[in-house]
């Protein structure tokens, strides 16, 4: 390389230019960064990764991360935030926080599936041991919680089955025996109920989130965050953060920032058009239950009434058990509105059979087969139009 192309390298590099300050618009900047520049040495040596009164490096934090947990903090009303690559890292961070060799951890049988199998395996073989508890048996609940329970996960409602708790019941219980409680707040979004303010004074310790399902609204991008009140606990994920190296990119925690002012009207267009499509199942012959705890008759629907006001748009229904697997499979797969594929909070309609049995202990008493719907912004007119014609399959 001749001596001016070197010259001309630094020059671009090490421009002067500075744009002005005061550039205002929509929304918030884009910091991309893994490193992060100090002014000087003794700035570097100051440094204090946790602080958010300053910068370290990218994986904690740039203004762009920083803006997205103080609007997530807010949304679910919180105090702090961490952010994670994904909804299930999320949970890992928590669990990885808070528990230790010989400790326990008591989860839903309804909980998120992979949720489950973090238990059984990873959490396992370092020696932290978990139980699955009946989330609609608050003094079974309450009975099981031990010497070594440290940590209680709760879900409402749980996934693809859909029950509701009597969340004050759970949390009122955890607290009574010390222990910590986290939930996946990811169904409520922030919008459904206040996992900070659940009434009679009764509040989570833990809200975490898949930012891929309503606050992302796009079927684009994976993330996860946990909301927390208390100092010491939030200072605890985020040594797990630092440990573990999850951070998020820069385009993700934009394309999150841009989705969040809508969020507050696309779960309220969601629960509609859900509310209607559920409905109308409902008086549908092949329909054995509709599992949409909004719906009077739905597992936990006083829970959710003495909770909610506001509903995802996400429901499961149970068919006639004396159908043949082979026709449900035909059903959905007759669906052409309707997309076969996971996750939800997204524009397109989404719809999965799942096996109960292979999924749960106890199954919660439910038979027949169940196919999960994620109803999206379509009209709900032509959604059930959908269903209907894919509806042959089942005579
Ligand atoms: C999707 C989901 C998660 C995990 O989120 P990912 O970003 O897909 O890892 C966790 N809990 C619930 C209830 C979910 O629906």
């Amino acid at each position: 390389m001749s001596e001016s192309q070197t010259k001309l390298s630094t020059a671009l590099i090490h421009h002067p230019y500075q744009p002005p300050a005061g550039f205002g618009a929509v929304p918030p900047g884009v910091h991309k960064a893994s490193t992060v520049f100090f002014p000087n040495v003794a700035a570097l040596r100051a440094r204090d990764w946790r602080s958010k009164f300053g910068y370290t490096y990218g994986l904690h934090g740039t203004p762009t991360t920083f803006t997205l947990e103080e609007r997530l903090a807010t949304l679910e009303g919180g105090t702090h935030c961490a952010l994670a690559p994904s909804g299930l890292a999320a949970i890992a961070m928590v669990n990885v926080a808070l528990l230790e060799r010989g400790d326990e951890l008591l989860l839903p049988d309804n909980v998120y599936g992979p949720s489950k199998e973090m238990a059984r395996t990873l959490l396992a073989s370092w020696g932290i041991r978990h139980r699955l508890y009946d989330p609609m048996d608050v003094p079974a609940f309450a009975a099981m919680i031990g010497e070594r329970t440290k940590l209680v996960w709760l879900e409402a409602p749980g996934s693809v089955t859909m029950e509701f708790p009597d969340l004050r019941g759970l949390v009122r219980a955890a607290r009574a025996k010390g222990v910590l409680a986290a939930l996946d707040n990811t169904w409520g979004a922030g919008i459904a109920f206040s996992a900070f303010d659940l009434g009679d004074g009764l509040a989570v310790d833990f809200s975490m989130h898949a930012l891929t399902k309503f606050p992302s609204g796009g079927g684009d991008v994976l993330m996860g965050s946990v909301v927390t009140r208390e100092v010491a606990l939030h200072e605890k994920l985020l040594l797990a953060h630092m440990r573990l190296g999850i951070g998020v990119a820069a385009n993700d925690a934009e394309f999150v920032l841009r989705s969040l002012p809508t969020i507050e009207l696309r779960y309220r267009a969601h629960d509609r058009a859900a509310r209607q499509v559920a409905r109308w199942l409902q008086a549908q012959p092949p329909v054995r239950q509709v599992l949409h705890p909004a719906l009077p008759g739905a597992p936990g629907h006083e829970h959710w009434a003495s909770h909610c006001r506001d509903a995802a748009g996400l429901f499961s229904i149970l068919l006639d058990p004396a159908l043949q697997p082979a026709q449900i499979d035909a059903f959905v797969d007759a669906l052409r509105l309707f997309k076969i594929g996971y996750s939800w909070g997204g524009p397109v309609s989404l719809a999965v059979p799942y096996d109960l049995r292979a999924m749960r202990g106890d199954a919660a008493g439910a038979s027949g087969h169940l196919v999960r719907f994620s109803i999206g912004l379509e009209a709900p007119e032509d959604l059930i139009a959908d269903i209907e014609q894919a509806m042959q399959q089942l005579r």
